[in-house]
């Protein structure tokens, strides 16, 4: 079998007729098929062949999607506890579950603690914004204790490329 490595260097691969947006640098790409290659050896006895250059733009995707170090963790991952060569399909579900448990774990290690003067992470306020003076018309605003708790949490998920942030996750 062709390495994939090599694959990846020849001109008339379609990896590497993909525009540049839909691609790893060349580096991270290189670090990738590497880690492909000796994740198939791995897998001995799983005849991947032609396959592996179809896995490897599976993985070169994800990595696009969720940045290279999660799709590296996902794919170390699957050593420890896959018997077959993970399908880029598999690397994603762990990823997203990495990202879950990510989340879970900060939500237990920084929980939101009410400042005690709102009502449920809710507070009155007037027309224009301000503490509401107990008179006249009023509106319920999330207390800061609350949004700026929720501003910690966003900032702290796990790490996501641009694409996923305009996407408003
Ligand atoms: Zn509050």
């Amino acid at each position: 079998m062709e390495s994939i490595g090599q694959l990846a260097r020849t001109q008339g691969s379609a990896l590497t007729r993909r525009p540049s947006d839909e691609r790893l640098s060349g580096a991270e790409f290189a670090k990738l098929a590497t880690l492909t290659e000796q994740m198939a050896a791995a897998y001995p006895h799983q005849e991947l062949g032609e396959s592996l250059e179809v896995l490897l733009r599976g993985y070169e995707l994800l990595a696009l999607e969720f940045g290279t170090l999660a799709v590296r963790d996902a794919l170390e991952r699957a050593l420890t506890h896959q018997k077959f060569f993970p399908h880029p399909s598999e690397i994603r579900e762990a990823i997203e579950m990495a990202a879950k448990q990510a989340r879970e774990q900060q939500a237990a290690a920084d929980p939101w603690v009410p400042c005690g003067s709102c009502m449920d992470s809710w507070r009155p306020v007037n027309a224009d914004g301000t503490p509401w003076d107990g008179h006249g018309p009023h509106r319920m605003q999330r207390c800061s204790c609350f949004t700026s708790w929720q501003r910690r949490r966003k900032g702290s998920s796990l790490p996501v490329d641009h694409k996923r942030k305009a996407a408003g996750e």
